[in-house]
């Protein structure tokens, strides 16, 4: 087990070395015309209805008129007629008058801006030099050393899974594809041939948005390379094809659980295994890199649960595999839902790979044994070579898998001498 992490450590430590950087904001003002990318407008309609409550909402808060303003957008939350941009900006705004009404007012000034992300200044890109990322590695790794681009195309998420934070954190909303080209333009002209990190939770949630945005890319003749996290039901052969010839080289997306009782339990939409597999094997035609999450220790898993999704997980196929140990973060349902079960007291223990809550079919032990087994299960096997190095051909690929056998063999054999158990796959 000792070889298998570090392996895994060492593995991951190169793919933090080829990762992005962040880095600082500051203004940039320049306005181009796209024909391929029209700006999506009115984004939220200030005239009738729950809106005018939430007009009147928006200048209490600006005025630092907070207790006159929870009223207003509290109407606007409980309205289920309310547009999606309507609930995401009082929530918003409502969030704002709670850390206004605690703290400093100065904190609420910027929060329509921050709403409307086209009127957010680009970051200082120009500030971090034009020393050029190289590409080393060849195909073993997918970012260039020296540096990506963390761009953000939208932010928030409008899924509701009960476990993650960025549900809680903000409203969805997204920029126009007008002022992403503007921004990835300004990228590719300062920075040759930039390799680009979308950041966004859910980079394709809007089909057509993608297509234009892949367009666009394309007429410009903008030279990049990026990469997206998503989900998988939101994509099909024809998108990919499109981001594809746009520059996309690599996409990470959520699985979680094999089980659709658990995941449902858990607030997250099943997507068909079936799906899941024609959408790897495009991905894997195309050249795409992908990178699969997984996540261990919601309240139905079991041993075997888990070591069902270890199976699945290599099944599939994705080019990396990321395993996490549930975490119950504050303020999001789950730990609503799970809070009397959360022992652990260090927040910095909360790392999604350190078990937190007492689980009630696995122990402490069990979940970090599980969780190391799926590093060395997924990782320490030939085929996770080949699927790295693109190798298709059908007849490797049938030795490989025989050759997988066998290390999952040894493996079994070290599973039960460590805890009488094996990770069955
Ligand atoms: S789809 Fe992903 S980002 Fe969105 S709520 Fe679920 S886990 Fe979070």
């Amino acid at each position: 087990m000792r070889i298998s992490l570090r392996f895994v450590f060492a593995t991951m430590l190169g793919l933090l070395l080829a990762s992005g950087q962040v880095w600082s904001a500051a203004a940039k003002e320049q306005k181009n015309e796209y024909p391929n990318a029209t700006r999506k407008e009115p984004k939220l309609d200030m005239s009738s209805g729950n809106q005018k409550d939430l007009n009147k909402a928006l200048e209490l808060v600006n005025n630092n008129q907070y207790d006159e303003a929870m009223p207003l957008l509290q109407k606007v939350l409980d309205d289920s007629k309310a547009s999606k941009y309507a609930r995401a900006l009082a929530l918003e705004a409502k969030a704002q008058a709670e850390s206004g009404k605690q703290d400093d007012a100065s904190a609420v000034k910027d929060f329509r801006a921050a709403y409307d992300l086209d009127a957010l200044p680009f970051p200082r890109w120009d500030l971090i030099g034009q020393k050029r990322a190289r590409q080393v590695g060849g195909k073993l790794l997918v970012r260039p050393i020296g540096g990506a681009f963390p761009v953000l195309a939208s932010r928030g998420c409008p899924e509701f899974c009960t476990y993650c934070p960025h549900r809680i954190l903000a409203g969805h909303r997204e920029r126009s594809v007008a002022s992403i080209i503007e921004e990835l333009e300004y990228l590719c002209d300062s920075h040759p041939n930039p390799y680009v990190i979308f950041r966004d939770p859910l980079f394709t949630q809007d089909r057509a948005r993608c297509f234009a945005l892949a367009d666009e890319i394309v007429a410009r003749g903008l030279k990049l390379r990026f990469e997206c996290e998503t989900r998988l039901d939101r994509l099909d052969e024809s998108l990919l094809r499109s981001l594809h010839r746009a520059g996309l080289r690599a996409m990470s997306f959520g699985v979680e659980s094999l089980d659709p009782a658990t995941l449902k339990k858990a607030g997250r939409r099943p997507i068909p295994p079936e799906h899941q597999r024609a959408i790897l094997s495009f991905c894997r035609s195309l050249g795409i890199k992908t990178a699969a999450f997984y996540v261990f220790g919601f309240l139905q898993d079991s041993w075997d649960s888990i070591a069902q999704t270890i199976d699945y997980a290599i099944q599939l196929g994705s080019t990396f595999a990321q395993f996490k140990i549930l975490t119950p973060y504050p303020g999001t349902p789950l730990w609503k839902q799970m809070s009397h079960l959360v022992y652990e007291k260090n927040w910095e223990e909360f790392d999604g790979f350190t078990p937190t809550f007492s689980h009630p079919n696995l122990t402490t032990r069990e979940m970090k044994f599980l969780l190391g087994a799926a590093y060395a299960r997924f990782y320490v096997r030939p085929t996770f070579v080949a699927n790295l190095l693109g190798i298709q051909s059908a007849p490797i690929r049938q030795v490989l898998r025989k050759l997988d056998t066998r290390v999952f063999a040894h493996q079994s054999q070290r599973e039960i001498e460590a805890v009488s158990r094996a990770v069955s796959c």
